[in-house]
């Protein structure tokens, strides 16, 4: 039976935050992404392989069984909204929030619509309704920072860290939607055909993350 384990992973935050764990499981790079062109990078576990996708892309990968394994934020998670993955660690690594944010000092309609821009759309609806507050939401793709400025929209929905960025633009942070951290996913399928394997991952992972 093949023992052999791909992981999905993107590049950046994600990836540079992973590789100490990895380092700690015994997998390590046998290239640098950051300077080679390939997607499929072999490590010098003779077992496990390295693909590098878009970080929106992870869960698809994984879902449909092209990677076994994946490294997702939780923002990316939720906005792919998919019940087919498991989620069985942690890594509490690429922490940062999901948030709304709007012009400083802009006060809210206490009736009414409100414009929402965000790349997190199913997030940002699934967020208002539960609040029974009207939303419409806009589909951005990046500069999310920009539509409150030109009147786009009222309010954005983004991850948000120190909140610089928000600041730098005029923006000030609202409403906490949810924490976000990092997540190792898991193909249902991988998981019971290769459980020795895939649970010995996630088990060294798992103390990685604790040391
Ligand atoms: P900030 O520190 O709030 O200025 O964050 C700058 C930008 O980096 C944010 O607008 C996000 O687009 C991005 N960012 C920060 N932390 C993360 C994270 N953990 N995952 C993905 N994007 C992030």
């Amino acid at each position: 039976m093949s023992s052999q384990i791909t992981i999905a992973l993107s590049k950046g935050r994600i990836l540079k935050d992973t590789l100490p764990l990895l380092k700690a499981a015994g997998i390590e790079l046998a290239e640098d992404p950051a300077k080679s062109r390939k997607l499929i990078i072999s490590t010098t576990h003779p077992d496990v392989n390295l693909l590098i996708v878009r970080a929106s892309d992870v869960p698809t990968y994984v879902e449909y069984g092209a990677a076994d394994v994946g490294v997702a934020g939780k923002d990316v998670l939720l906005e792919h909204g998919s019940t087919e993955l498991y989620e069985p660690l942690d890594l509490k690594i690429a922490q940062c929030k999901l948030m709304t944010a709007g012009k400083t000092g802009f006060e809210e309609p206490a009736t009414g619509r409100i414009k929402v821009a965000t790349k997190f759309v199913n997030v940002a609806k699934r967020y208002y309704a539960s609040q029974g507050r009207q939303a419409d939401i806009i589909k951005l793709y990046g500069s999310m920072e920009l539509a409150p400025l030109v009147g786009l929209a009222d309010i954005i929905v983004d991850v948000v860290d120190t909140g610089n960025t928000l600041r730098a633009n005029g923006l000030e942070p609202r409403e906490l939607i949810t924490h976000v951290s990092s997540r190792l996913v898991v193909n249902k399928a991988s998981m019971k055909v290769k459980f020795e394997a895939i649970n010995a991952l996630i088990q060294q992972l798992s103390a990685a993350v604790d040391a």
